[in-house]
């Protein structure tokens, strides 16, 4: 069994999803949801096409969103093996205001209730499903756009809804090897609990689901925290002791990563909270230049021409 048994995740580090055009998801991840692009780079497994990462004002840990925008990706479709919820954490008492905000915005939302919480549940333009749930737990923002004042703005995750295609075996991965808590099971869903204050909320459903297909408007995997090096070489022995297969440690430049499909399906990676993203530019203009890692720095101009250029820009209200 376990060669570990303290070790345990804080919750989510990052989530990474398929979409198709940088400039539609800039516009609803930064333009709506009002969250910070910290870094612009490219997937260092094909240079071709954006990495674009969105978080809160440093890209803490908890609060990324990353996207890889390919103009050619076949449509995906949301279902089992997948993380098919992408829950977003807002002060309490900011739930009205996400409301109006995203009527406004001409945001299309259906009113939801979970374990006695309240949820604003939307389709980003590419298909991918969000959430909005307030609570008092987790740091407050310090970043403000789009006519977001700072104490309405999204926290970060407040957690995610995995759709699992063998939901007993992804929760028993959830409680014994990532250290999470069944804390209760409600309206057709388990709920585990991570000890950190941000992304530790995780739903997962009870009835087995048909399995989903990859490609845009879907998640490719979900990344949990190792708070450093040292405890992500833990983990990897970990997760190989509890039966699983660990990809090698990878540099992922902004954090160190390693990922294991299990068993329901879904793409698990567990990610170094530091270096972080001011590893290679100053906080005050994160994700203002494309950033390229050393080894492709020499290639720069012939990938510039391949990326499209796009911008973050406020949208109008209606
Ligand atoms: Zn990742």
């Amino acid at each position: 069994m376990s060669t570990n048994t303290t070790t345990k995740t804080a919750g989510i580090h990052h989530i990474t999803a398929f979409v198709r055009n940088p400039q539609q998801t800039t516009d609803f991840y930064a333009g709506v949801l009002g969250l910070r692009l910290v870094k612009k780079t490219i997937n260092f497994d094909a240079p071709e096409v954006y990495h674009l990462y969105f978080g809160d004002d440093v890209g803490s840990p908890g609060t990324i969103i990353t996207f890889f925008p390919w103009a050619e990706s076949r449509k995906g479709r949301v279902g089992g093996g997948q993380v098919g919820i992408t829950s977003y954490v807002v002060p309490a008492g900011a739930y009205s205001f996400w409301r109006e905000r995203l009527t406004k915005l001409g945001v299309e939302a259906q009113e939801t209730e979970r374990f006695g919480e309240q949820y604003l549940q939307f389709t980003d333009p590419d298909g991918l499903r969000g959430e909005i749930v307030a609570r008092e737990e987790g740091q407050l923002s310090k970043w403000s756009f789009g006519g977001i004042p700072a104490d309405m703005a999204i926290k970060g995750f407040g957690g995610a809804v995995l759709f699992s295609t063998a939901p007993s075996s992804t929760g028993k991965l959830l409680e014994n090897v990532m250290g999470l808590e069944k804390v209760g099971e409600d309206a057709g869903f388990v709920r585990y609990k991570a000890f950190g204050d941000l992304g530790n909320i995780i739903d997962v459903n009870v009835e087995v689901m048909a399995p989903g297909s990859g490609g845009s408007g879907t998640v490719h995997h979900i990344a949990w925290r190792a708070k450093d090096d040292v405890e992500h070489e833990a983990w990897r022995q970990h997760v190989a002791a509890s039966g699983f297969q660990p990809t090698p440690i990878v540099d992922r430049q902004y954090f160190n990563a390693i990922y294991f499909r299990e068993e329901g399906g879904i793409l698990f990676e567990i990610a170094t909270d530091p270096p972080g993203f001011a590893k290679d530019e100053e906080a005050l203009h994160l994700g203002e230049k494309l950033m390229l890692p050393a080894w492709y720095e020499k290639h720069r101009s012939e990938i510039e021409k391949l990326l499209l250029p796009f911008e973050v820009r406020e949208l109008e209200m209606k």
